[in-house]
């Protein structure tokens, strides 16, 4: 069996929430990728959080003709030669985009090829995970942050993250300041453990948009509303100020969803910078470097755990791995990926029960990607 074909679609999705009655508009991007062998098997992978149509670049017009004529079963291979093709020194970013949808891809076919789920040939430690569904973001106002929240409760969630620190840095040109931002976030975050009770998790992520002072600030105003995580609290997942947070705040730290390099959750580790790494399945290499993040992991018993989204695909890892553990169910990328994907397994009471269907255990539509990627859309910053 060789690799045939290789073929990257990027598609940029209008989504809208509905929350107490008024709806609420918001779009995110990701970049579908296909390898089809000799054969006629064909397994999909997918990226996003980046720039789509680049990722698609990078795979249309560098990686697949160097990938033609592989044997797609040989993932180690394809990984290392990708590696040394799309980041030789070391580089991350779009590099390992478009490696993690290319692994993931190889990994679908391989399960195909094979006849198993993908879950079980990582490992196969378990046959469901556990889920937090993110609901909380940043377009919600106060009230319909907290009708949010009890509707997710409703339907069987006990788990629950919400976003924080809304592009903090990113926008101080306007100016906005940190300072009134993180007392808004308290407010919100009060505002939902009153909702929801004192039974359900609180996690909290902030996607690297604050400094050290104001991450600090919230997380010490925010401990007494017992907060499971803070996701990504400190711009560029910044090492030492990892550290110094980690040490003064109570509230567990996690870290590394859109990490390219297995390197860096060594340094996070080693330096003891975060309670839970988050490599994620889409972004960081695939399941291929994943697996080896999540050995390292082990190592160091520290928690591993999926952040940055996309749960059909991670669920895979964190079911193989023997220290799998909580899956993010990102309602909007969830309905992303109703939109391009047929067969997604639902979360029955905050759990996912793992497909027995080989690969992945689900296919795009080809119908309904072929004219959403004809839609030209409006863009915008879909950033999970
Ligand atoms: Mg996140």
């Amino acid at each position: 069996m060789k690799i045939a074909r290789v073929a990257a679609t990027p598609l940029h999705l209008p989504i809208t929430v509905e929350v107490s009655g008024r709806s609420k508009s918001t779009s995110l991007s990701l970049c579908i990728v296909d390898i089809e062998t000799d054969d006629g098997l064909v397994g999909t992978g997918l990226t996003a959080i980046t720039e789509e149509e680049v990722i698609a670049s990078v795979v249309n017009d560098i990686a697949a003709h160097a990938l033609v004529g592989m044997d797609p079963m040989r993932h180690e291979q394809i990984w290392d030669k990708l590696f040394w093709l799309l980041a030789p020194r070391g580089q991350s970013g779009y590099a390992s985009h478009a490696m993690a949808a290319l692994d993931l891809a190889l990994w679908d076919l391989k399960g195909k090829a094979l006849g198993q789920p993908c879950w079980r040939l990582l490992g196969g430690a378990r046959a469901e995970v556990p889920v937090y569904a993110t609901f909380g973001f940043a377009f919600f106002d106060r009230d319909e942050l907290a009708a949010a929240a009890r509707s997710w409760v409703e339907r069987g969630f006990k788990r629950l993250k919400m976003t924080v620190g809304h592009h903090g840095l990113q926008r101080r040109d306007e100016p906005r300041p940190l300072d009134s931002l993180i007392a808004e976030d308290v407010q919100r975050i009060r505002a939902v453990r009153e909702a929801v009770g004192p039974d359900v998790q609180i996690y909290i992520d902030g996607n690297c948009s604050l400094d050290y002072f104001h991450a600090l600030s919230l997380a010490q105003r925010i401990e007494k509303y017992d907060i499971s995580f803070f996701e990504e609290p400190v711009a560029q997942n910044d090492i030492p100020n990892l550290v110094k947070l980690r040490q003064k705040t109570s509230i567990p730290l996690a870290a590394g969803q859109n990490e390219g390099l297995s390197s860096r959750f060594r340094d996070m580790l080693v330096a003891q910078a975060v309670d839970v790494v988050q490599p994620n399945a889409c972004i960081t290499g695939g399941f291929t470097q994943c697996a080896r993040i999540a050995g390292m992991a082990a190592a160091f018993n520290t928690r591993f755990a999926n952040g940055g989204a996309w749960p059909h695909h991670n669920m895979h890892l964190h079911a193989g791995l023997a220290n799998g553990s909580l899956v993010e169910y990102h309602s909007v990328a969830v309905d992303c990926c109703k939109l391009v994907f047929d067969d997604l397994p639902v979360p029955s009471n905050g759990v996912l029960a793992l497909p027995e269907a080989p690969g992945l255990g689900f296919a795009p539509n080809r119908d309904r990607v072929a004219e959403l990627a004809k839609r030209a859309g409006s863009r915008g910053a879909g950033k999970a």
